[in-house]
């Protein structure tokens, strides 16, 4: 017997989306306000998620952001850590170590992520409904005031609810533009006059604008429709996967008198933010919130039942009734995100603090200096990749030559570069080859940082 044999409600539920009627109408949800333990733990881990998201702009390490995202100017900071283009192995590890993270932690944990820590969802259930809530009521108020018609106070409430909406939208652009410019370049736009930066305003609204059709209008659409890793859950899960069940088993048959523990009172209906019944089975929809968990828990609890009949569980585990187990197969996606986190540390911290170049003056041979000594003229760039100004020097490491600069090695400035122009001087006597490695050791506070090896050409036969 499967969970779909025992479903008693809408038998058309895999057919169509719970929040759009067979007539292709929208099914407005109005969810009653989620309460119960697992809710606190979410909005613990939410308001603390915010408070990193909107303070984060403002954390610095020696002036610089701890983040920035500025690819217009190709500048990349990532916990205080200056990436270049030149550190691209790094980005690329990074994402796919957070990629196979996100597909790892899915296909044995579900959709954590769509109900713990997505932005969409934290944003929804914890600021915007809270809101909602506030100023309208609890659900039922909400649906009451919707179906009446022109009222003052119907125009005062939506008035204001759609006003804050709005305005933290707004806030939410500009935390999302102090990522991407810093917080005092932001800060220097808003005290200037609109005009100065009138694009960019317009481009500010606009994102706003959309953001708050988003919150206000599209909600639980975005996750059932847009989301791209929403469609993809068909892939990513399978009967072991670990989501939040309905446990048939139990529960079945339903109803006040069955034998069953539902007693089909409909409440974890009621407080779904994606309108759907969990008793149906999995469903694209659900987005692993907890409410309906949190929701029956109270049922049982209030007849004396044991809590968990909606619970985190996979198919395999209702059916057979057994508990969690560590599988071979959860081991080993542990294994693999170790060691792709672990070359990345690895990466990152070994990564050297300045980035040189040294390139043989393009066009440019050997040149004779006097009757013993040959040169060549080479043009160089040190990036600075660290927060603070760096004193560099060059050294010939191996196997000779000195090193004649053009002018003065200037200190390298944070996020900035040197460059410049120098020639190597060789002994003929020294010259075995016409062209010779020559490896030079960059230096900053007496410690070399870096190698470069560059090639010295000179006479055949010397
Ligand atoms: S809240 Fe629990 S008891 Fe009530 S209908 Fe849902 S599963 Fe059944
Ligand atoms: S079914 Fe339960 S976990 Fe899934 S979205 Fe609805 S309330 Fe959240």
């Amino acid at each position: 017997m499967n969970q779909q044999k025992n479903m008693k409600g809408n038998p058309y539920f895999r057919d169509q989306v719970a929040t759009v009627s067979r007539e292709g109408d929208r099914v407005w949800v109005y969810a009653k306000e989620a309460k119960g333990r697992l809710t606190n733990y979410r909005k613990l881990v939410s308001y603390a998620l915010l408070i990193l998201f909107f303070g984060l702009p403002f954390v610095k390490i020696g002036g610089a952001p701890i983040f920035l995202f500025d690819f217009l100017d190709r500048q990349l900071i990532i916990f205080g850590i200056h990436l270049y283009p030149q550190d691209f192995h790094l980005m690329f590890l990074a994402m796919l170590t957070i990629f196979v993270l996100v597909i790892l932690v899915n296909v044995s944990f579900g959709r954590i992520w769509c109900g713990w820590l997505c932005p969409q969802t934290l944003l929804m259930e914890f600021v915007f409904r809270k809101i909602e809530f506030i100023v309208e009521g609890d659900h039922k108020k909400q649906r009451i005031l919707n179906s009446k018609g022109f009222s003052v106070e119907k125009l005062l409430r939506k008035s204001v609810k759609h006003a804050l909406f709005f305005s933290i939208c707004f806030i939410i652009t500009n935390t999302f533009l102090a990522y991407i410019i810093g917080v005092d370049e932001l800060w220097q736009i808003i005290s200037d006059p609109v005009s100065m930066h009138l694009w960019g305003f317009i481009a500010a609204l606009l994102f706003t604008l959309v953001m708050y059709v988003v919150f206000s209008q599209v909600r639980e659409l975005v996750c059932t429709f847009v989301c791209p890793y929403g469609r993809l859950q068909g892939v990513l899960s399978d009967s072991n996967t670990i989501m939040v069940s309905y446990d048939y088993k139990r529960g079945e048959p339903r109803g006040a008198g069955s034998s069953g523990d539902c007693f089909d009172c409909k409440r974890c209906i009621a407080v779904c933010p994606t309108g759907i019944d969990i008793r149906n089975g999995t469903q694209l929809e659900c987005i692993n919130c907890t409410a309906c968990i949190d929701e029956c828990n109270q049922i049982m609890d209030q007849a004396g039942y044991p809590k968990g009949l909606i619970r985190y569980a996979s198919e395999n585990m209702i059916a057979s009734g057994s508990q969690f187990k560590l599988t071979f197969r959860i081991v080993a996606y542990i294994v693999v995100v170790v060691i792709l986190l672990t070359t990345l540390i690895g990466l990152t911290v070994t990564r050297s603090s300045l980035e040189t170049t040294i390139l043989r003056t393009p066009g440019s041979l050997y040149m004779e200096q006097g009757t013993d000594s040959i040169s060549n003229v080479y043009n160089y760039k040190v990036v600075n990749k660290t927060a603070s100004e760096m004193d560099v020097s060059f050294k010939i490491m191996a196997p000779d030559g000195h090193i004649r600069l053009i002018g003065k090695l200037l200190p390298v400035p944070v996020d900035g570069r040197t460059e410049g122009v120098f020639f190597i001087d060789r002994k003929r006597t020294k010259i075995k080859q016409s062209s010779d490695k020559i490896t030079i050791g960059v230096f900053s506070d007496g410690k070399r940082i870096e190698t470069v090896d560059i090639t010295f050409v000179g006479p055949t036969k010397p």
